[in-house]
């Protein structure tokens, strides 16, 4: 858990502003993207520990909006309600394609009120914060590090079964740029295979640790390698209480949010189910909701 994201300022100029995050919003287990093609219109994939290696076929038809949650459940968990998502946009405001580089974006343009919550790594476990998002219903992706979820895949799949979708955060969490390419390759690769095996579904985003090397021609072509057809980088990070901000200090349409699966150890004490109130309740405050950052992507056609 050291905060080894902290030095690399200089890195890219090109990453400078997306940088300006890392230092803090990654510390030991940081950030991880990865995306998956599932397709909304129908429930997510059964886990295929069988190694069936199916990739979901590509959203088809119009998804709906996801159900929202009664208001007996936010008070159980001492919120107020969010409001509800609206459906998503028929015409994605992101279009990936099949081949060629891959797009590095930190924020989706729209001008529905909306933000999306990534969550990273994979470290804390809590089965509390199943249940509250079982009961709230907000919309997360996950993208997950391999060799920090490998001794319990299995925590991520009801939060799967939820509509969620899995995404690529590397083998291990290496700084990508300190690193040569074969094994920028084989971090990207690796847990995109391990992530596919366990889950279902092979993941359609990438999110480098710490944000790291994310604009370098050579973690772009690893990733082009290993499947991922978007690099997701992030706006806001959130922290114990409040968010982190890029600049002013308010939530935009479109925003991407980072958090983390943490707990008590990392978090000064607090749960994971109370970092993520906190959170929910900081976009509550903003009047946004939550929309599912995958219901605006449009994957490569298959
Ligand atoms: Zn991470």
């Amino acid at each position: 858990m050291k905060q080894d994201g902290r030095n690399r300022t200089k890195a890219y100029a090109a990453g400078a502003l997306a940088l300006l995050a890392f230092a803090t919003a990654c510390g030991g287990n940081g950030d991880g993207a990865a995306a998956a093609p599932a397709d909304r219109t129908t429930a997510p994939a059964a886990p295929q520990p069988t190694g069936g290696a199916a990739v979901a076929p590509a959203a088809a038809g119009t998804p709906t909006a996801a159900p929202a949650a009664g208001d007996a459940a936010w008070t159980k968990w001492n919120l107020k309600p969010l409001a509800p998502a609206p459906a998503p946009p028929a015409d994605k405001p992101i279009k990936l394609e099949r081949t060629g580089t891959v797009p590095v974006f930190s924020d989706v343009k729209t001008n529905d009120k909306v933000v999306f919550i990534t969550i990273d790594d994979g470290a804390e476990k809590d089965p509390k914060f199943v249940e509250m998002l079982t009961d709230l219903k907000v919309p997360i992706s996950m993208f997950l590090t391999r060799d920090i979820v490998k001794n319990d895949y299995g925590y991520f799949k009801p939060l799967q079964a939820l509509g969620n979708h899995i995404q690529n955060h590397t083998v291990d969490h290496p700084v990508m740029s300190k690193i040569p390419p074969e094994k920028q390759k084989s971090e990207v690769c690796d847990d995109q295979s391990a992530l596919t095996q366990q889950y279902g579904t092979a993941p359609l985003l990438f999110r480098p640790p710490f944000g790291d090397g994310a604009n370098t021609p050579t973690l772009n072509s690893a990733v082009q390698q290993c499947g991922p057809r978007a690099i997701v980088l992030w706006r806001e990070t959130m922290q114990i209480h409040d968010m982190q901000y890029q600049g002013e200090k308010k939530l935009k349409p479109g925003d991407i949010i980072l958090a983390h699966f943490r707990g008590p150890k990392e978090l000064k004490g607090a749960t994971m189910t109370e970092m993520f109130g906190e959170l929910l309740a900081r976009i509550q405050e903003q009047g946004f909701s939550v929309a599912r950052l995958e219901d605006y992507i449009q994957a490569p056609a298959s």
